[in-house]
């Protein structure tokens, strides 16, 4: 399938060989199964200046497009969505960082992110704030040169890493106000107050989901995004579009490393003196999976290429999302099937696969709330 320029095309394969020849699979593999985030990938990635992509040049960094960007979230993502994720998520709170914040802000937090000496996890979910997220509680309450926060944030990937700078989502008005009444927080894991506990998740393992305790966190009255009330239009908004296209990436990214080695399974394994793949049940699970896989990848290109040209893609996007999502599901399954009893064990990266399917189409807006989305867009 080729719609890329030859420079995208370079871009893209740029980021698979580093993948291969300065990651590998394994080592991946190995932090998922470890539930450690992988932080000399990540800096290795800095190096590259893989951190500073799409961050304008006037805060230093490069200011190359969400196409770019996609691109190299689907190249990442080939042995695992969670690596994607640990890699260019920060991207999302860094991009909402050059948007709305102060100089101030800007230079405490984009150069150290740009070095990859610290990562951006995004805090909007709550106990009782899921697909709801305009119901989040944790209060953040005023006074004097300065805020205190109280209350409970769940599935926050990341936040326990060291370097990690969250990205809060907290209620700062008073009772009533819904959407209007949410703030964005900027604050450092290592803040008193807060206590941030992992969670044993089924994936996101490396990058490491948490829930957050506050208890009387005073956060300096710079440390808000924007101003007080811009929360909902910063993180359900801007932040959240750019996730969707990026994790839609990932899963059409990750996708394509199933079929990959199930197929390269499939050649090598004999039963009944020839390899699977001479059944036709097991060649068309796979025509299958490789067509599900390119229609997830061509509703990724054409959301990103969309946004790239600051075009209304909220429909396309969530089309993406969805489709991407579903699609990582479907394949990985029957990936699992065509790998038999190997399929399970870690080392075949199919069961890894497969869980992180499974976490796809709940995370960054279950796949009810894209369709849900998808919906009012056609209702106009
Ligand atoms: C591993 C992991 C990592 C995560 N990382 C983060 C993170 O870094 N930051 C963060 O803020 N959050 C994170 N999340 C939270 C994630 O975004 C939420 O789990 C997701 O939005 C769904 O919320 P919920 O789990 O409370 O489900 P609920 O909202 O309770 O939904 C339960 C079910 O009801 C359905 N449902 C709910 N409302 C509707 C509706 N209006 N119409 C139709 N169906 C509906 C849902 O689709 C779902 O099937 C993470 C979650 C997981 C599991």
């Amino acid at each position: 399938m080729n719609f890329l320029s030859e420079e995208q095309m370079m871009w893209k394969s740029s980021i698979d060989r580093w993948v291969d020849k300065e990651i590998g699979r394994e080592y991946i593999r190995q932090c998922d199964m470890d539930r450690v985030f992988p932080y000399e990938a990540y800096k290795k990635a800095a190096t590259l200046g893989l951190h500073r992509l799409m961050i304008p040049e006037a805060d230093g960094g490069d200011g190359g497009d969400i196409f770019s960007y996609a691109l190299m979230c689907e190249s990442l993502s080939r042995y695992g969505v969670d690596f994607s994720v640990a890699i260019a998520g920060s991207t999302y709170t860094a991009m909402n960082l050059a948007l709305h914040g102060t100089p101030e802000q800007k230079k405490n937090y984009l150069p150290p992110f740009m070095r990859g000496e610290i990562q951006f996890p995004i805090s909007m979910s709550e106990p009782g704030a899921g697909s709801d997220v305009a119901n989040v509680q944790t209060r953040a309450e005023r006074q004097g040169d300065h805020y205190v926060l109280n209350g409970q944030k769940l599935w926050c990937s990341g936040a326990g890493n060291d370097g990690a700078v969250i990205l809060m989502l907290v209620r700062t008005s008073k009772e009533g106000a819904r959407k209007d009444g949410l703030s964005a927080f900027i604050i450092p894991n290592t803040t008193p107050g807060l206590t941030i506990r992992p969670l044993k998740t089924l994936a996101r393992r490396s990058v490491v989901t948490t829930e957050i305790f506050l208890d009387n966190v005073k956060i300096p009255a710079d440390q808000l995004l924007g101003k007080e009330g811009d929360g909902w239009n910063i993180i359900a908004g801007e932040h959240l579009q750019l996730e969707r296209i990026a994790v839609a990436a990932s899963y059409a990214g990750n996708a394509q490393g199933a079929v990959d080695d199930a197929l390269r399974y499939a050649k090598d394994r004999v039963q009944f003196k020839q390899p699977i793949f001479e059944f036709q049940v097991i060649r068309h699970m796979l025509a299958d999976m490789q067509t599900q896989t390119d229609a997830a990848r061509l509703l990724v290109y054409r959301a990103a290429e969309m946004a790239a040209k600051g075009q209304h893609c909220r429909k396309e996007v969530s089309m993406a999302k969805l489709f991407a999502s579903e699609t990582l599901q479907n394949v990985s399954r029957m990936g699992m099937q065509i790998m038999g009893g190997h399929g399970t064990l870690p080392e075949s990266d199919m069961e890894r696969y497969f869980r992180e399917g499974m976490q796809s189409t709940i995370g960054a807006g279950t796949s009810q709330i894209q369709r849900t989305v998808i919906a009012q867009e056609m209702r106009g």
